[in-house]
């Protein structure tokens, strides 16, 4: 069995490992910045547990004071690096306040109350533990699925931490001259070790989630627009039922290739991004837009009536017309064909929505632009000739 001594150094040699594991991934993914801040809190509760070990052998007062500041602060750099994550800014308002318990315990342990400065630090370490767990709980930004591990890592170890504090006030131990050594020590050592490695872990999931969400959002999003892409359509909605009160439509710029030809490539880029701030301008529950290639856009609506597909399409028809891109040779204006195709009692599926609204658009095109088309079914996938709404 080992003694307790050499559990605490085996706890800070694997503390220490982890903290330089995390120094690493962080060294290759440098935008994940609470990574590094999870390794200086680590490596400062190393500097906890090895200052503890230390006080154990030549209780100093200075020692003591390093020990419960490094507890304390060690305990709040873990809890920024949380709010690094979830992006709470929950750790800048702390500060002083955390500064100012870890002063006042330097205080009460300089003036030989040791024992009180333990109750005071592991009372702070109980209550940091819990604003990280209130700090997941209530954010948005959170991963449903880390909810349980980290509940039950800053849930025991904050009963831990709690259970030391009690144990020194009921014993009235104010003064220890040393470490306090009793049940609830020798269960928070064990939960400290375990604490330390979870912790480690749980960063480097959260490293992994927040990297794999990124990718998965650049490769949904179309990068000139920030619309999301041709990519993010089909996952949407391949298995969308296309029902009443659905609609999709397909916008294409018109001569385009003009404008590029004209005014140049980077005017036709900008021409493309004022394009989707239009659409965007007009986005609420149940409209999204796409850009699926080139100069070409999808827009999908739900639970909106054929009155209000209408009336939203015709919107940004005329506010993309009325947007004027100020260039070298002057002022441009561009306008926009639209088709757009319903979904019907049959709940029709994405590929037959975009054949619809692209014949409805080729439509557009060909009654002279600038207008929106509409395809309706008549039967057996075929389309009855598009009617123009206006011009
Ligand atoms: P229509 O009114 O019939 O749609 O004519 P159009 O000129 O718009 O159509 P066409 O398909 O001939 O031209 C589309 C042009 O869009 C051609 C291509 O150079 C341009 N284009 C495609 N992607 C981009 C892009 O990302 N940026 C810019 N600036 N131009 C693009
Ligand atoms: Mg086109
Ligand atoms: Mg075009």
């Amino acid at each position: 069995m080992l003694d307790f001594g050499s559990l605490l150094l085996a706890t800070a040699l694997s503390g220490a490992c982890l903290s330089g594991t995390l120094v690493a991934i962080w060294l290759t993914a440098r935008q994940s910045r609470f990574v590094l801040t999870m390794a200086v809190g680590i490596l400062l509760l190393v500097s906890h547990v090895i200052a503890f070990w230390l006080y154990g052998q030549y209780a100093s007062p200075w020692l003591g004071q390093a020990m419960l500041s490094l507890l304390v602060a060690g305990f709040f750099v873990v809890f920024t690096s949380a709010d690094q994550y979830i992006e709470r800014g929950w750790s800048g308002p702390a500060t002083m306040p955390i500064a100012a318990i870890i002063a006042l315990t330097v205080v009460v342990t300089a003036a030989g109350y040791d024992g009180l400065g333990f109750v005071i630090a592991y009372s702070t370490v109980t209550g940091i533990l819990i604003m990280i767990a209130t700090a997941f709980w209530t954010s948005k930004n959170v991963d449903r699925r880390v909810l349980a591990p980290v509940s039950l890592l800053t849930g025991s170890s904050a009963v831990s931490f709690a259970l030391c504090a009690f144990v020194i006030v009921q014993q009235k131990q104010w003064v220890l001259g040393g470490v306090p050594r009793n049940w609830a020590e020798d269960v928070n050592t064990v939960v400290v070790v375990a604490c330390m490695t979870a912790l480690g872990a749980l960063t480097i999931s959260f490293h992994h989630l927040r990297t794999q969400s990124r990718l998965t959002e650049e490769t949904l999003t179309d990068p000139l627009t920030g619309l999301m892409n041709r990519r993010a359509l089909s996952s949407l909605h391949d298995g969308t039922r296309f029902g009443p009160g659905m609609a999709l439509a397909m916008v294409d710029l018109d001569h385009f290739k003009r404008t590029n030809d004209v005014f140049g490539h980077v005017v036709g880029d900008r021409v493309l991004q004022r394009f989707a701030d239009v659409v965007r301008r007009q986005y609420r529950h149940g409209v999204e837009g796409f850009r699926l290639g080139g100069e070409e856009f999808a827009i999908v609506m739900s639970g909106m009536s054929a009155l209000e597909v209408y009336e939203t399409l015709r919107k940004i028809g005329a506010s993309f017309g009325a947007e004027v891109v100020s260039t070298k040779l002057g002022p441009l204006r561009s306008t926009v064909s639209v088709g757009v195709c319903f979904g019907d009692d049959e709940a029709r599926s994405l590929e037959q929505l975009l054949l619809g609204a692209d014949a409805a658009l080729y439509a557009a095109k060909r009654a002279g632009r600038n207008r929106v088309a509409t395809a309706e079914t008549a039967g057996n996938g075929a389309y009855r000739e598009p009617e123009l709404l206006f011009a």
